[in-house]
C-alpha cells in the first residue's frame, strides 16, 4: 500500500515554477523512501534508486527509465531514453513519517508547517539571545544598541516574542512530519523560559565595556530573516532552492559570529587607519569633506570605498596566499543572502580596515560613516540574495545580484570579474566587467580542491601547509 500526500511542484531547470497541479501528490510505501507523482499523474519517481516508471491507471508499473541528477541538491531533469523528453525538475517531498532532519524536503508553501516553523525557530532562537542578554548585559551588549532601548518596552518585545515562538512552533509540528523547525523553536523558547524569560531583573547601570555584540546579532537575525525571507520567497531566482540549502548551517555560524565580534571587528578596522595614517591627514581637505552635504557625500564616500575596496578584493584574487583566505567566500555554491556572510575574519579584517583608510584620510563625517556602513552592510546582503531582478538598464551603475551573481559563477569567462560591491564603474573602468544577459549556471570555487565544509576547519583553511 502506498500513503499518498498532498504537496509537490514543477518547476522547470531554473527553478521557475512551471505549474501548481492540483493533486500534487507524493508517495511513501515500502522499500521506497520517497517517490513523486511526476507530470500528468502518469511517472512516478523513486528516490534514491533514480527509477522512473509509467504507471497506468490502476498505479502498475508499465514502463521503467532511470532518471539523470541536475540542477540543485534535490532537483533532477527528466530525460526518456529518446533523449530529452521533459525537461523539468521537480521537488519531492520527504518520507511522510514524523522525522528530524536538518534538510527541507517537504512543501515549504503556507499551510505546510514551514512559514510557522521557520518563524518559530528565528524567534526562539531571538528570544534566548535576548533572554541571555537581561542575564550578562555586561558581557553580551553593546554601548551604543543599549542606549536606544527601554527596557520595559523590550520586555514586553522579548514575552510576545517567546509567546509567539512557542505557539507557531506548535502549529509547525501538527503540520510538518519534519518536526525539526518546531523542536528549534519550542526547545529555545522553553530554554529562554526556564532562564527567567522576558522578567530576568537588570541591576543598576551597566557601564563594562562589552567584546561580544548578541544583541547585535538578534537584531541582525530579525532584520535580514524578516526582509530577506520573504524577498527570497517571493521573486525566487531558483525557486527550488531552500532556506535551509546545503550548507546552510555553516554560513549561519558566519552570520552569528561575524555579529558577535562586531565589537572586535569595529576596533580591529579603524585603529590601523588612526595609527599608520594619522600623518596623511591635510586639514583643510578634511574640512572641506567632513562639511558636505550628505547628499554629495555619501555618494563621494560610496565611491572611494568602492575603488578601495575593489583593489583589495582583487589582491586577494590575484596573490596566491592570500586567495584561501577570500576563496572560503567562494566556496558557496547555492547563492541567498546568507551566503553573503561566509567570509574569513582575516578577509573582513583586511577589507574593511584598509577600506576605512580613505575614509579616514579624506575626513568624512560620523553621519556620513554610519549612513555608508548601513549602506555596506544592506547592499553586501542584496547582491547574494536569491532574487531575480536585474534592474537593467541601472546595471551598470549599480552592483545588482546579477552582477554579483557572475562574480561567484563556476564559469570559466567569468573567473576574476566584478570586484565591486557598490557600482560596477570601477569594473567597467579596469577591465574586469562581466555580465552576460542571464543567470549563472553554477556557481563556488572552479576546482573546489581541498576546502572543508565546516566552519573550524575554514577557519584554520588558509594558515594549513599546502604540499
Ligand atoms: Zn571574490
Ligand atoms: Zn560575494
Amino acid at each position: 500500500m502506498m500513503a499518498v500526500k498532498r504537496g509537490w511542484r514543477n518547476v522547470d531547470t531554473n527553478g521557475t515554477r512551471l505549474a501548481t497541479w492540483p493533486p500534487l501528490r507524493t508517495f511513501s510505501a515500502p522499500g521506497v523512501p520517497v517517490a513523486a507523482l511526476l507530470d500528468d499523474g502518469v511517472s512516478l519517481y523513486n528516490y534514491p534508486t533514480g527509477i522512473v516508471s509509467e504507471l497506468d491507471g490502476s498505479g502498475a508499473v508499465v514502463s521503467s527509465m532511470s532518471m539523470e541528477f541536475g540542477g540543485g541538491a534535490r532537483g533532477f531533469n527528466r530525460r526518456g531514453a529518446g533523449g530529452r523528453r521533459a525537461v523539468r525538475t521537480a521537488v519531492w517531498s520527504g518520507t511522510m513519517t514524523p522525522h528530524l532532519s536538518m534538510q527541507t524536503s517537504e512543501p515549504t508553501s503556507f499551510g505546510h508547517g514551514f512559514v510557522s516553523g521557520l518563524l518559530s525557530a528565528i524567534l526562539g532562537i531571538a528570544g534566548l539571545g535576548a533572554v541571555l542578554c537581561l542575564h550578562f548585559p555586561e558581557y553580551l551588549t553593546q554601548a551604543d544598541l543599549r542606549a536606544m532601548y527601554s527596557l520595559g518596552y523590550l520586555r514586553a518585545a522579548i514575552h510576545v516574542t517567546l509567546v509567539a515562538s512557542f505557539l507557531l512552533g506548535t502549529v509547525s509540528a501538527f503540520l510538518r512530519a519534519n518536526k525539526m523547525l518546531a523542536l528549534i523553536g519550542i526547545g529555545f523558547t522553553l530554554a529562554a523560559a526556564l532562564l527567567g524569560g522576558s522578567g530576568v531583573p537588570v541591576e543598576g547601570a551597566v557601564s563594562r565595556r562589552s567584546w561580544l555584540g548578541l544583541d547585535f546579532f538578534v537584531l541582525n537575525l530579525l532584520l535580514y530573516s524578516a526582509v530577506f525571507i520573504p524577498l527570497e520567497r517571493l521573486f525566487a531566482l531558483r525557486a527550488s532552492q531552500h532556506v535551509f540549502r546545503r550548507q546552510w548551517l555553516v554560513d549561519l555560524t558566519y552570520f552569528f559570529v561575524n555579529s558577535l565580534l562586531i565589537e572586535v571587528l569595529a576596533i580591529l578596522t579603524l585603529t590601523p587607519a588612526l595609527i599608520f595614517f594619522d600623518w596623511a591627514r591635510v586639514p583643510w581637505v578634511s574640512a572641506t569633506v567632513a562639511s558636505l552635504p550628505l547628499i554629495l557625500a555619501v555618494p563621494a564616500l560610496l565611491l572611494a570605498a568602492d575603488f578601495t575596496q575593489y583593489w583589495i578584493h582583487r589582491m586577494f584574487h590575484a596573490v596566491p596566499w592570500l586567495w584561501p583566505f577570500h576563496a572560503i567566500h567562494h566556496s558557496a555554491e547555492e547563492m541567498d543572502w546568507l551566503a553573503g556572510s561566509r567570509l574569513h575574519l582575516v578577509d573582513v579584517v583586511v577589507t574593511r580596515g584598509l577600506v576605512y583608510v580613505p575614509i579616514f584620510v579624506l575626513g568624512f563625517s560620523r553621519t556620513a560613516l554610519a549612513l555608508y556602513v548601513f549602506i555596506v552592510a544592506a547592499q553586501a546582503t542584496f547582491i547574494h540574495a536569491n532574487v531575480r531582478w536585474t534592474f537593467r538598464p541601472l546595471h551598470k551603475v549599480l552592483a545588482t545580484p546579477g552582477f554579483h551573481h557572475w562574480h561567484h559563477a563556476a564559469e570559466r569567462d567569468a573567473i576574476d570579474k566584478n570586484f565591486a560591491v557598490h557600482t560596477p564603474i570601477w569594473d567597467i573602468l579596469f577591465g574586469t566587467y562581466y555580465y552576460p544577459d542571464r543567470w549563472p549556471s553554477a556557481y563556488g570555487l572552479h576546482s573546489r580542491g581541498d576546502m572543508p565544509a565546516r566552519w573550524t576547519a575554514q577557519l584554520l583553511y588558509p594558515f594549513r601547509r599546502r604540499r
